[in-house]
């Protein structure tokens, strides 16, 4: 598939277009045509690493967003995301044949494509990246767009030289994988970690995998046997159930086989493979969790987690249960609706599909039933995000909503080492260095923004690089800084220094 001339362009386009026509049978695709004609006029003669136009990866990334049921702007955005920065095309040209909108996705991508996600040591600061991240992308659908682009780029890694390949494959596991957590892709962020798994630790890849094997296949034989026997039982219950058997991800069994209580005992992991039932509402659960139980009795003590009832942070909802297999092993059966496993599996981005099966006056009572509408409370602030859509009626509303309020009066600012920090809208240098520590606000000389000098009083934007030049003796803050700085440590420290000096005098 890899033979670089021999690649059928239209056949793969064609693909992409039936399955958009599965999800959107209405849509007018003929947008997506021009846009398809106008990526491969932009990437001429331009080949990947691997070998392939280079238009079959802006091809990928469109045909992924469409296996995440995104909207039509968003996978046409995708076929586009680097006809301008990879590309001959211009912004202008964009505007012209597709509309802002679609520009301002593509421009989007640009910008977060372009940020420098350097290594950073410590889980506070790769979180500040992480929203850092969310911040710039502005509209959420800019993030899903880069996802998929980082999805394809890490299917075709194989392809980069090693250093690359490590730096890239570092980032998708400590960035872009957790990210896509966060927006409920448990999914698409298994994948990832998989795909990153062989290139940040080669030998303990080999091991898992080799040592799993077995284990894999043995339960998955399991899994097979109780199916039919299930099926039958549920189909009496007058349910029609679909049965899957579902293999744990390779780079979470081998973080669970790592923990102290585990010790690389396979005998005390039940799910690498799972059972998973799917019904169609949320009543149909918890009759077929009944039916399970009767016939497969639970593990005492391991029991039912009720993940419906008290659903987990980033809002994944089933039912898991562990039962006493054929011959006395130890089996996990998850039972979700196709709404939850929807979501389960591509995050907020199976919102856009429900959202248009709302305009299409789908009740709530109906959305509530099949399980499409999660409860409000303990919702994260990405999860926020999702309970906006839904109270909201036309688009254009939604757009702005999705536009990331929550993150709008925020920036975030680079140290020379890489460290991000976050900061309020309108912080200035001096605010940044008494965010780093009180001690250099100390030692302020002057400030560089991006390897410029700016005056202290500079406004900050998110994705600056900020380096405070230091004086060689401390000295007092200066009075004029309360004029413009905006963080309450950087008052409470200069306020602070006036009182001794007033009460000195
Ligand atoms: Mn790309």
């Amino acid at each position: 598939m890899t033979n670089g001339n021999k690649i059928d362009l239209e056949g793969e386009y064609g693909d992409v277009k039936s399955l958009l026509r599965q999800v959107y049978p209405d849509g007018d695709l003929k947008r997506l045509d021009r846009a398809w004609e106008f990526t491969k006029l932009a990437h001429t003669g331009q080949k990947r690493l691997t070998g392939e136009p280079y238009a079959l990866h802006e091809l990928a990334t469109a045909r992924i967003l469409a296996g995440w049921k995104m909207d039509l702007v968003s996978i046409t955005s995708g076929l586009l995301h680097d006809a301008i920065e990879d590309g001959g095309a211009k912004r202008e040209d964009i505007v012209a044949e597709f509309g802002e909108e679609v520009a301002l996705l593509v421009d989007g991508v640009t910008k977060i494509s372009n940020l420098k996600l350097r290594e950073s040591r410590n889980e506070f600061f790769v979180e500040n990246l992480r929203k850092m991240f969310l911040a710039m992308a502005k509209d959420l659908r800019v993030v899903f767009i880069k996802l998929a682009d980082r999805l394809h780029n890490m299917q075709t890694l194989y392809a980069l030289p090693q250093q690359k390949q490590l730096r890239i494959a570092k980032e998708t596991l400590e960035i872009f994988a957790p990210l896509a957590d966060r927006l409920g892709m448990s999914e698409v962020a298994g994948d990832m970690k998989d795909l990153a798994f062989p290139y940040i630790y080669p030998a303990e890849f080999k091991e898992v995998q080799k040592e799993s094997k077995l284990h894999y296949k043995e339960v998955t034989k399991l899994i097979k046997k109780m199916k039919r026997s299930l099926l039958a039982k549920l189909a009496d219950e007058g349910m029609r159930a679909n049965i899957q058997a579902r293999e744990k991800h390779l780079y979470s069994l081998w973080r669970k086989l790592e923990r102290p209580e585990i010790k690389w005992d396979f005998e005390k992991i039940h799910d690498i493979v799972a059972m998973r039932i799917l019904v169609d509402t949320v009543s149909e659960c918890y009759t077929a969790l009944g039916v399970v139980h009767r016939f497969y009795k639970p593990v005492p003590h391991l029991g039912i987690s009720d993940f419906i009832a008290q659903p987990k942070p980033n809002g994944y909802r089933s039912i898991h249960t562990k039962v006493f297999g054929p011959g006395g092993k130890i089996v996990e059966v998850q039972i979700r609706t196709w709404a939850m496993h929807d979501q389960a599996e591509y995050g907020l981005s199976a919102h856009w599909a429900y959202d248009e099966a709302k305009k299409k006056k789908v009740s709530d009572e109906f959305m509530e039933k099949v399980g499409a509408v999660a409860p409000k409370d303990k919702l994260s602030w990405v999860r926020q995000l999702v309970d906006w859509q839904k109270e909201i009626k036309d688009s254009e509303e939604y757009m702005e909503a999705v536009k990331f309020d929550a993150l709008n009066n925020r920036i975030f600012v680079f140290s020379p080492k890489g460290d991000v920090y976050e900061l309020p809208k309108s912080a200035t240098p001096v605010d940044y260095a008494f965010a780093v520590h009180t001690d250099l606000g100390k030692y302020i000389k002057s400030a560089k923004v991006n390897g410029k000098i700016v005056p202290l009083k500079h406004n900050l934007n998110s994705g600056d690089i900020v380096e405070i030049v230091k004086s060689k003796n401390p000295h007092p803050p200066s009075p004029s800084w309360l004029d413009f700085v905006v963080t309450l440590e950087a008052k409470k420290e200069i306020n602070s220094y006036l009182r001794t000096t007033e009460e000195k005098v």
